[in-house]
């Protein structure tokens, strides 16, 4: 494979570093230390795993976390009465809910029940409609994630055609989004299950992200010679291992830089989170919006 792997993981660790003393120095100023509340419905493992991981790292900026794990019996009302809960209280700076939920819930009434303030994983209709607008509050973490993956590996964006493979609203549109603001700068196309040829628009980009959630789905001979490949999916085998949505040895011998799964962008997705976390607290102690990330 000749293509440069996009370490993740290793950048991951790299930003959380950076984060703990900003964690430290906002807690020294303010007496106040951030909290981020999860909450998990029913029985679902992977859920389950995703906020294990985003609690250890929140141990380790300095962060302090709660875990609401609920049966999945769960009412509506019941879910709707323990956001109303958080959302009020003081020491809980950002509200982050485990999806899916059970399917007898209602997902998008619980999300938009998250105050916009607590909003730490940028999904509810105010933080998307900022976005929309050109004035970002909370950008989603795994796309926040993809443009740190590529900014801080000297990837420009600025002008450049990027494809994106997937339109859900925590991924896709995001990003596309985020890649349209001043400073970013991309030119976008983004492609969903009804684009007639995905291989010829995503042959003509300089930056290809798949996220759709189907394994080995991007092939060689669709990504242009010397394309950067950024590989959002999360799939799991019949054997058990991960891997993502991109053909990951065949495209990296023709792609100039790719990201592994696991290992790319799920350690930058929990980067993120501690950051809007972190963001969310200044907000609400009136410290300030904290410092914007480099050119996003
Ligand atoms: P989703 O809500 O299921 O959306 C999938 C998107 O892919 C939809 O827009 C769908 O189009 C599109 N699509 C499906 N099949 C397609 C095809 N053959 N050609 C073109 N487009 C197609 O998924 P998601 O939540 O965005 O997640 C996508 C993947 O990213 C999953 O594997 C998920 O596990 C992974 N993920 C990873 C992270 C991370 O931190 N690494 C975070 C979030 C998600 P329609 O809209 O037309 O149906």
């Amino acid at each position: 494979m000749s293509a440069k792997l996009l370490d993740g993981k290793g950048l991951a660790q790299t930003m959380q570093a950076e984060l703990s003393g900003q964690v430290a120095e906002f807690s020294r100023a303010t007496g106040v230390r951030p909290g981020l509340a999860a909450v998990l419905v029913g029985d679902n493992h992977p859920g389950r795993v995703y906020v294990r991981k985003k609690q250890e790292a929140c141990a380790q900026v300095g962060i302090e976390s709660w875990l609401h794990e609920l049966p999945s019996s769960t009412t509506q009302g019941e879910l709707l009465a323990l956001i109303a809960r958080l959302n009020a209280a003081p020491a809980v700076h950002g509200i982050l809910v485990q999806l899916p939920l059970p399917r007898h819930l209602d997902e998008a009434a619980i999300v938009d029940a998250v105050t916009p303030l607590k909003d730490v994983d940028g999904f509810g209709p105010v933080s998307l409609g900022l976005l929309a607008a050109g004035r970002p509050r909370f950008r989603a973490c795994t796309p926040y994630g993809v443009l740190q993956l590529l900014q801080r590996n000297g990837i420009d964006v600025t002008g450049k055609h990027v494809a994106i493979v997937g339109r859900s609203n925590i991924v896709g549109k995001p990003l596309a989004l985020m890649l349209l603001l001043k400073g970013a700068d991309a030119t976008v196309t983004v492609c969903h299950s009804r684009t007639r040829d995905v291989g010829a628009i995503t042959r003509s980009a300089d930056v290809v992200v798949m996220a759709i959630g189907q394994a080995n789905y991007l092939k060689a001979d669709m990504v242009q010679p010397g394309a950067v490949v950024i590989d959002v999916g999360m799939n799991r085998l019949p054997d058990r291992r991960w891997t993502g949505d991109v053909d990951f040895e065949p495209v990296g011998a023709v792609a100039s830089a790719i990201t592994p799964v696991p290992g790319g962008v799920g350690p930058m997705t929990v980067c993120m989170l501690l950051y809007n976390t972190l963001q969310a607290a200044r907000l609400q102690v009136g410290a300030g919006p904290a410092e914007p990330l480099k050119q996003i």
